[in-house]
């Protein structure tokens, strides 16, 4: 029995590993590619000799699709069983984070929308099938509620991305403006953070499309904040299902179903680095660091089953703080780590094969 609750947790802790195409610069530049892909081992081979096992690998001609059916759509499904999900995009800057998460920017050719633009479609579509059930069956359930939030972790601070006034890097007025602290039903949650109710995907995606764009143009950033930053859409559904007839003989019984999901776009993986920074750099990588580096130690605790009822550090960071209920326990963590495969990148590649392995 205990096998197979190991085995339990074990598995709601994944790491996917996702190798971008060579850009026009790189193969202009005659740039050599040092990462093989094994479909059908999942493994990573670096430079013709470490081999690296993951569950899932894709490939630079994966596609959006692809990578959506084979990782993110049954987390979604999960959701309306009542399992909240995470999912992280880890890697260096430039190795396909932001395109493989998705971001409020509108492609002509829609095969290349992220898993965020996938995933807001999945979940309306769910609960409209959802509602439309229970109206068949004459079966009298309250709506679907749907809910997202939009926040940014930038040197330990926390930025509301739905509020245009509040994002303001270069001061410190709003550091303790948003506060992480724990409801009185034992949910995570942030102080002062807006909360927009949506009812549609269109209307979602306006909300994604938004946040994305005060995150990148607003007049007082510094130059690439969006790197050393941590981005996360958190999407909120609850709704009422009828209690399945296996856990009760009261067929009218209703219960309140409530799934939390973030999608979180890290910080470049490169920030992780001490070495070599200087000036307002130096002042940054003191705090920039300590997301990614606690979110490595706490996703390694999470994921070996020989570290079960070790003490998880979710409180050393404002990220893992953050996702501290939504990962672990009842939910889905996936971690894609994206890679370069041009042989100037080996390093970073390298370490961040290395980060992604820890979760497994
Ligand atoms: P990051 O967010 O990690 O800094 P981006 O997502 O911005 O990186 O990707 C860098 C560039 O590479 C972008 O122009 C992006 O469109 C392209 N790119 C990344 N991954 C892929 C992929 N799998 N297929 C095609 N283009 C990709
Ligand atoms: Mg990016």
């Amino acid at each position: 029995e205990s096998a197979n609750l190991n085995k339990e947790i074990a598995s709601s802790v994944k790491a996917a590993v996702r190798v971008r195409p060579l850009s026009k610069n790189e193969e202009h530049d005659l740039c050599q590619t040092c990462v093989d892909v094994q479909r059908a081992t999942n493994e990573i081979i670096l430079a013709n000799s470490t081999a690296f096992t993951f569950d899932h690998v894709f490939l630079p001609d994966t596609t959006q699709d692809d990578v959506y059916r084979e990782c993110i759509y049954d987390m979604i499904e999960g959701c309306f069983q009542g399992y909240s999900a995470s999912i992280l995009a880890y890697g260096q800057t430039g190795s396909g984070k932001t395109f493989t998460m998705g971001s409020g920017i509108e492609y002509s050719d829609p095969t290349k929308e992220g898993i965020l633009p996938r995933a807001i479609m999945h979940i309306f579509q769910r609960c409209a099938s959802y509602e439309r059930e229970a109206e068949l069956k004459d079966i009298a359930l309250s709506k679907c509620v749907v809910s997202c939030q939009f926040i940014e972790i930038y040197n330990e601070n926390i930025y509301d991305l739905f509020n245009k006034e509040n994002i303001d890097f270069r001061s410190q007025k709003n550091s303790d403006k948003h506060v992480v602290f724990e409801n009185s039903n034992g949910e995570i949650a942030v102080t002062n953070i807006t909360t927009r109710f949506v009812t549609t995907a269109h209307e979602t995606l306006d909300c994604l499309k938004e946040g994305a764009l005060s995150r990148t143009t607003a007049a007082t950033r510094m130059n690439s904040v969006s790197s050393r930053s941590h981005a996360i859409f958190t999407v909120n559904l609850q709704f009422e299902r009828v209690v399945p007839s296996v856990a009760t003989s009261n067929p009218s019984l209703r219960e309140q179903i409530r799934a939390k999901i973030h999608f979180v776009d890290l910080a470049g993986s490169e920030s992780l680095k001490r070495t070599g920074a200087t000036g307002q750099r130096a002042k940054e990588g003191i705090s920039i660091n300590s997301g990614l580096l606690v979110l490595g130690n706490v996703i390694s605790i999470l994921g070996d089953p020989l570290k079960k009822g070790a003490h998880v550090p979710y409180r050393d960071s404002k990220l893992t703080r953050l996702l501290q209920d939504s990962l672990g326990g009842n939910s889905r963590t996936l971690m894609i780590a994206c890679i370069s495969p041009v042989d100037r990148d080996f390093s970073e590649t390298k370490s961040t094969l290395n980060y992604a392995q820890r979760a497994r």
